[in-house]
């Protein structure tokens, strides 16, 4: 598998840091992990297929991981990259997503759903399984941060895993659902004395990190304020694994 971060910040704009968005390709297809404002555009910089996208996961519906949906629904409606595309696209996300993305369609006869190739929008349950991808399967698990939102792991028939949390505060229960992953792709929204409990600071991340025993972290999902920051050398003091702080354009191959 292959991560690359698209997004590595938060509703708040940033000079270097897009919103929420990772595109992971498998080899049984390539997966979009939240759809921010600024996803579409962050993939063709990428040089990432887009118009061959096979799945998104949306883990909330916060703009800055929602929000870029209807874009780019309404670039692949009209884009000449996909007008000969036949196999679908399939969207995955919290119950709500259907009425969301239809009433957002529906505010000025977009017709998003109506495109050149199928559109699935499939809505799942906390702690259920689903083949995300073919023979990809996917588990969900009920994050504190929305009413909705979720943290989803992959496990593929390759001896790799894989947890991407979204925002969420801390739980231990969400150490459990990522027990002993190959690649924990977290938030850790603050550096300390975070103001709000729906989100992780670097110390509720590093606990998280020893309890559930992965083997590599990237953080994402960071505030201004880490800006100048070497979070890895603080990452460090509190967990001897290995800790990468992302950043928009990060690849990594696992
Ligand atoms: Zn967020
Ligand atoms: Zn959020």
């Amino acid at each position: 598998m292959k991560l690359t971060v698209l997004g590595s910040g938060t509703s708040v704009p940033h000079p270097d840091r897009a919103s929420s968005a990772h595109w992971l390709q498998t080899s049984n297809g390539s997966l979009l992990l939240d759809i921010s404002a600024d996803a579409a555009h962050r993939m063709a910089q990428e040089r990432l297929d887009w118009p061959n996208l096979d799945a998104i996961w949306v883990s909330h519906f916060h703009l800055d991981h929602f929000g870029g949906l209807p874009t780019f629904l309404f670039g692949t409606k009209w884009a000449p990259q996909t007008q000969s595309r036949t196999k679908p696209l399939r969207i995955f996300g919290p119950e709500g997503l259907k009425r969301i993305t239809r009433t957002i369609s529906d505010s000025n006869n977009y017709s998003l759903l109506e495109q050149p190739f199928p559109i699935e929008i499939v809505e799942v349950a906390p702690s259920t399984e689903f083949e995300i991808l073919p023979r990809v399967i996917a588990q969900t698990f009920k994050t504190p941060h929305t009413d909705e939102s979720m943290a989803v792991r992959l496990n593929t028939h390759a001896p790799k895993s894989f947890v991407y949390t979204s925002d969420t505060g801390f739980s231990e229960n969400l150490a459990s659902f990522a027990n002993q992953v190959d690649l924990l792709l977290m938030e850790c929204s603050f550096r300390r004395n975070k103001p709000v409990e729906k989100h992780l600071e670097l110390a509720d991340a590093m606990k998280l990190a020893k309890m559930c025993g992965a083997h590599r972290v990237v953080l994402t999902h960071l505030y201004p304020e880490w800006d100048g920051i070497d979070l890895e050398a603080e990452a460090r003091e509190l967990w001897s694994g290995e800790t990468i702080a992302a950043f928009d354009g990060l690849q990594l191959e696992f």
